[in-house]
């Protein structure tokens, strides 16, 4: 697989243990976004020309692979084109806000800044709404049976919002009993999708909203989606603007009756053009992906014991975040950065979760795409050891 990825074969010496914040990318996506800017560079939905029908064709069989590839029926009804996952939530909060005139926001004490912030936003700008959040169990998995418990006082409208795994912990929340629970409750979810896509088998039927962004699968920066239930297809637009309509005149507009109606303005199109050969590529693969994951995720917690390291949890998916017994994580990074191996350090866009579990401090997270070979975990522990061995040298 490695191979596939041309960015080690210009770094061989970069070991890139951050793919949870961005993935390399696969060549076909290198391949197709070059040709797309030297050769055919066109606007889509818009052009009478044979470069704009061809731009036009990539967008709908994009969207029809990607139905393909998660199993969702009549993807133009469903699948809307974004700026990426922050984009996706924002556009679903405000969604939620123009339906209902306020209730009871549930939401994970788990989740990313880019769920977590629009929806205090609503909360902060409109006394209607409340938040809730949902805490973790032993396990690190959301705690569902709490939620339960308070959803049974609950009589009002209400959203439920959840990370499907956290960028901290790399635990799979229990997707299926949270559907369930909101479809009995008579809830609106809201699903970040970031750090499961391509690494999980998702069903996404059932859910109000789901988001991603492309360039954490192997894909280009700048383009992510948002698939809505078909119920959601009958509002109007937070965005409007170009392409979302039919016709406009000086009384008034009548919508695209397609998700185009939320796909205002031009598409980041030299994104989208990449995403049938991607698409392709990961139902392909679909079993490698997830099972190298999983020995990843083994492979790297079995290493925590011998460290004086602190695991933030043991994770199924994609990454391990762990904090030091001794020195601070900034200078963990940058020696680690020395030696180009590259993790990320901070607060991971989580700030409520990580001061929760560090008590203030921040965490390392070292976080791995398909093509991350066990070395390159090794490696990495090797570094952090002799890091620490330095820093007691310091002590003593
Ligand atoms: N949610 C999660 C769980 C993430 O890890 C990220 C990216 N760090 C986002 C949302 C936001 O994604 P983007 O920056 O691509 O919009």
């Amino acid at each position: 697989m490695r191979e596939l990825f041309p960015f080690f074969k210009q770094n061989p010496d970069i070991v890139y243990l951050d793919s949870a914040a961005t993935s390399q990318t696969l060549y076909t996506v290198i391949e197709d976004l070059n040709d797309f800017m030297m050769n055919r560079k066109s606007n889509a939905h818009r052009s009478g020309h044979s470069m704009g029908s061809w731009v036009d064709s990539k967008y709908f069989h994009a969207k029809e692979l990607i139905g393909q590839w998660l199993n969702i029926k009549q993807p133009s009804d469903r699948i809307i084109f974004n700026s990426g996952a922050t984009q996706g939530l924002m556009d679903a909060v405000m969604m939620c806000a123009k339906q209902y005139a306020g209730g009871n926001i549930y939401v994970g004490v788990d989740s990313h800044h880019s769920l977590l912030l629009p929806l205090q936003k609503l909360a902060r700008e409109n006394p209607w709404w409340s938040i809730n959040y949902i805490g973790l169990d032993t396990s690190g998995k959301l705690n569902l049976s709490d939620l339960e418990q308070r959803l049974l006082k609950d009589e009002g409208a209400k959203i439920i919002a959840v990370t499907a795994v956290s960028n901290v912990l790399g635990i799979v929340n229990d997707l299926i009993r949270i559907k369930d629970i909101a479809h009995k409750n008579k809830a609106t979810t809201i699903i970040d999708a970031s750090q499961i896509i391509g690494k999980r088998s998702l069903d996404l039927e059932g859910f109000d909203f789901v988001a991603w962004s492309w360039h954490k699968i192997y894909g280009p920066m700048g383009l992510g989606c948002l698939v809505i239930d078909p119920v959601w297809l009958e509002f109007d637009p937070v965005r409007p603007g170009g392409g979302s309509v039919i016709s406009v005149n000086l009384a008034g507009a009548s919508w695209q009756t397609t998700t185009s109606k939320f796909e205002s303005g031009t598409q980041n199109l030299a994104a989208i053009v990449c995403l049938p050969r991607l698409i392709t590529w990961l139902i392909k693969h679909k079993e490698d992906l997830e099972s190298h994951d999983r020995a990843m995720a083994n492979l790297a917690y079995s290493h925590v014991p011998q460290t004086c390291f602190i695991a933030a949890s043991q994770p199924d998916s994609g990454l391990l975040s762990i904090f030091p017994a001794m020195g601070a994580t900034e200078d963990y990074v940058m020696m680690l950065d020395a030696k180009k191996i590259m993790v990320r350090g901070g607060k991971l866009c989580a700030q409520p979760l990580i001061d929760q579990i560090t008590g203030d401090k921040s965490l390392i997270r070292l976080s791995w795409g398909v093509y991350t070979m066990p070395r390159e975990i090794e490696a990495f522990f090797d570094r952090i050891l002799e890091i620490h061995g330095r820093f007691q040298k310091f002590v003593q």
